[in-house]
């Protein structure tokens, strides 16, 4: 059967109605809130023909972090100002699939994974139910759960499975064998999935997939070009300072204090109303609000203002598509495991070099300034500049409804894991081969050019006629050239190849490939 795009979302309503966690609420609630936007996205899948329509996929959606013993944790943390970012993601994935197509299933129980119950399996189930479904997304406390619910059958179906890993996992850190014989072993990594099975919320390395969520407010003005959306709201002369838990607020006095010179300041902090320790006097607080609520204030405030933490979650996306201006932290030297309490045990060697390295870095001014915080006439300088220019609305098109449709529509239709043989998407005529400088990962090679390290093209030119004279060896640098002694080495564990990553003595071989701006995926 063919997956038929749907123009309601009617059926994951039914799936997310009767839930009293607050979780899933809140899922159900921007579902909703967005659901116009999603339907537009589908009206405009029925109409454009030159997409290929997939099979319908059997899909269980299992957020690990809502099931089993953390779920306490996360669901109390919710309405006091947790981390709300998986969330999010949560919702616009389920919205996205829905919209595609595809027969969900939205579990938020351990006990359903288990062969006895027979509500996730309908119908007869004669080995563990995780296996009917084609695809299976949850996250890395659900890919415990799954480890433990199917046993031996795990490694089998573990190419179905797709883990929504906002910040990331690299390659190095994957494999469990590798990782501690070369210190990359860490608390979240070693599960030895396919790279591209990882699924993150901005387009981090392309080793993993980029899944994002999708923003507020673009699309509309997109699909429905007769219909007149405002450039910018009308704005009033106050900031809205990011920050939901008092503790993000330490030390940050002067610097919002600067702020307050020139904008009336506002925060959403969760907490019995006046007793928060850090925070100013002089800064109005409206306490955590509901969503809703929430992007309401942004519509009306001129800037958002990070304070350092928390890091690249969602909200200043969303405070740039109602036309504010995103005021941030540099930070130097960048943050990354080796400093950073945050980092510490992901698997990434990324360098955070501010609150939001992808605002900073792929959308930057003037929709977003990233400054010194502890300098407050850098602080004041972008401020003045800010207020004396016009912002219209933004949103990178990866992150609006269609844009977040088409690329999951890509993945679904192309990624498949399962398959021994290697990857035939994307076709081996957008490979564009780039022998990098020293000390560079194949991000940044394929970047200067601008073009896009793409993992899947790794295996074209992993063979002994790209080198004259080789060794092969397990070592996500390779393959890549060494000038003392005139090493080439080619990749024998293909886990292993991987666009990030770098080393002073190497230059790596990159596999690039052309992109369109703002499109990781739907350019082939
Ligand atoms: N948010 C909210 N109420 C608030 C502040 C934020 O509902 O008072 C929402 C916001 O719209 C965003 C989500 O919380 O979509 C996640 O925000 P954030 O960027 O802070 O990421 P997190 O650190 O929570 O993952």
């Amino acid at each position: 059967q063919k997956a038929e795009p749907r123009t309601t979302l009617e059926p994951l309503y039914e799936l997310i109605s009767n839930s009293s966690s607050p979780a899933v609420r809140f899922i159900r609630s921007r579902v909703e809130r967005m659901s116009e936007r999603w339907i537009d996205a589908g009206l405009r899948l029925k109409q454009s023909s030159n997409k290929t329509v997939p099979i319908q996929m059997k899909v269980l959606l299992y957020p690990g972090a809502l099931a089993g013993s953390v779920s306490q944790r996360f669901a109390a943390m919710v309405d006091r100002g947790g981390p709300l970012g998986e969330l999010v993601q949560w919702a616009d994935l389920s919205a996205c699939l829905t919209i595609l197509g595809h027969d969900l299933t939205f579990s938020t129980s351990q006990s359903h994974l288990n062969y006895e119950s027979n509500e996730i399996c309908r119908g007869s189930c004669p080995i563990q139910r995780a296996l009917t479904f084609d695809l299976i997304y949850t996250d890395y406390h659900g890919l415990a759960h799954l480890k433990g619910a199917m046993g031996l059958a795990f490694q089998h179906y573990q190419c179905r499975f797709r883990i929504l890993d906002s910040f990331g996992t690299e390659p190095a850190f994957n494999l469990e064998s590798y990782a501690l014989s070369h210190g990359y072993k860490t608390l979240w990594g070693s599960w030895g999935l396919q790279p591209l099975q990882y699924m993150t919320m901005f387009p981090h390395t392309p080793d993993n997939s980029f899944l994002g969520f999708s923003s507020e407010d673009a699309v509309r003005r997109e699909v429905r070009e007769d219909e007149l959306q405002p450039e910018s709201y009308r704005k009033d002369r106050i900031a809205v300072i990011y920050g939901k838990q008092d503790y993000m607020w330490q030390g940050k006095s002067d610097y919002v204090e600067v702020i307050s010179e020139l904008l009336e300041t506002h925060a959403t902090v969760y907490g019995p109303l006046g007793h928060s320790s850090n925070l100013p006097s002089f800064v109005r607080n409206h306490g955590l609000l509901s969503q809703e609520h929430f992007l309401r204030l942004l519509r009306r405030a001129k800037v958002f203002v990070g304070l350092g933490f928390p890091y690249e979650g969602p909200a200043p996306i969303e405070a740039i598509s109602l036309g504010c201006v995103f005021l941030q932290p540099r930070f130097d030297p960048p943050h990354s495991p080796e400093n950073s309490e945050f980092y510490r045990g992901k698997p990434t060697t990324r360098q955070i070099t501010s609150q939001h390295p992808y605002a900073e870095h792929s959308i930057g001014k003037p929709y977003v300034w990233t400054v010194d915080a502890t300098n407050r006439s850098d602080v004041r300088e972008a401020l003045r500049a800010i207020l004396s220019t016009e912002v219209k609305l933004f949103t990178p098109q990866e992150f609006t409804c269609w844009g977040m449709l088409e690329r999951v529509h890509g993945y679904v239709t192309h990624q498949n894991f399962c398959s021994k043989s290697a990857p035939s998407w994307p076709p081996e005529s957008s490979l564009r081969l780039h022998l990098g400088p020293l000390g560079q990962s194949c991000v940044s090679v394929c970047q200067r050019s601008s073009l896009l390290c793409d993992p899947a093209l790794f295996h074209h030119l992993n063979t002994p006629a790209v080198f004259t004279s080789t060794v092969q060896d397990a070592d996500h640098l390779f393959p890549s050239y060494s000038p003392w002694g005139r090493h080439c080495a080619l990749q024998q564990e293909p886990l292993l190849f991987s666009c990030s990553g770098s080393d002073p003595t190497r230059r790596r071989l990159c596999p690039c490939r052309m992109h369109f701006k703002g499109n990781v995926v739907g350019c082939m």
